[in-house]
């Protein structure tokens, strides 16, 4: 099966602190894959790397069986890894043909989006008046313009409601089941839980436990770490 992500002996050092030790693991083709950690063990650091927005200090990384550069690759890639920025005063369905316009994606593909996620009914409705839950829905849309091989998501449910945080979730379901891999990061065990298939658990930016869900409740170390943050995870 392809490999979509393959990062070995990732180091990345903030000044003297050690963000990420020796991050080594796989993403495979059509799996839901979650990285969980409480705050601070390296979740966005690791996205920034393999996206090219933060630069490692060491280690290696290669997309899709390395037959690609990073750049080629990146357009392959659908992500999410800052809150929803669209111009306030365009309409969803405006915000996204720009973005069409940009990528060089057709328009038909506007209209197929804003349904997956539900807001072709606010499609003439400014950005601006949006909730949040709406703009990261939008957000989600706009990554997947293109229909990449991957949808990337940094804490996309932080800070909305329960029916917000369902919505999200449920639309990374449909995302997955159409065949797009998924890396979802999360401090929330619950989350990884009911969205992901595969998790890789980080503390203090090394890995604790890769592999399925389904094994990380007996995992002796992953229990060390609910304990010392029984609140976050
Ligand atoms: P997470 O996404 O899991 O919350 P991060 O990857 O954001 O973790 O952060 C990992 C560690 O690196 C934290 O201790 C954080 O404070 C630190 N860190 C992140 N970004 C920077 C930065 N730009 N400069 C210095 N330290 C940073
Ligand atoms: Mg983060």
């Amino acid at each position: 099966m392809e490999t979509i992500l393959s990062i070995k002996n990732l180091n990345k050092r903030y000044g003297s602190l050690q963000a990420l030790k020796d991050v080594t693991f796989d993403i495979k083709k059509g799996h839901v894959y979650g990285i969980l950690g409480p705050n601070g063990s390296g979740k966005s650091t690791t996205l920034g790397i393999v996206l090219n927005v933060v630069n490692k200090t060491s280690g290696e990384y290669s997309w899709f069986d390395g037959k690609m550069q990073t750049h080629e690759a990146l357009k392959k890639v659908g992500a999410i890894i800052e809150r929803p920025n669209f111009y306030p005063y365009m309409t969803a369905q405006q915000n996204l043909q720009l973005v069409c316009k940009i990528k060089n994606i057709s328009y038909s593909k506007v209209q197929e989006k804003l349904e997956l996620v539900g807001l072709s009914e606010r499609k003439n409705s400014k950005f601006s008046t949006f909730s949040l839950g709406m703009k990261q829905r939008l957000a989600i849309a706009s990554a997947l313009l293109n229909d990449p091989e991957i949808l990337i998501l940094d804490e996309p449910t932080n800070g909305l409601d329960p029916q917000g945080i369902h919505q999200i979730r449920d639309i990374i379901k449909q995302v997955a089941a159409g065949g797009t891999t998924i890396l979802l990061a999360s401090h929330l065990l619950d989350e990884v839980e009911k969205v992901c298939s595969h998790v890789v658990v980080l503390r203090k930016g090394q890995i604790l436990y890769a592999g399925l869900v389904d094994g990380i409740s007996s995992n002796e170390g992953f229990f060390e770490l609910q304990s010392e943050d029984p609140e976050k995870l």
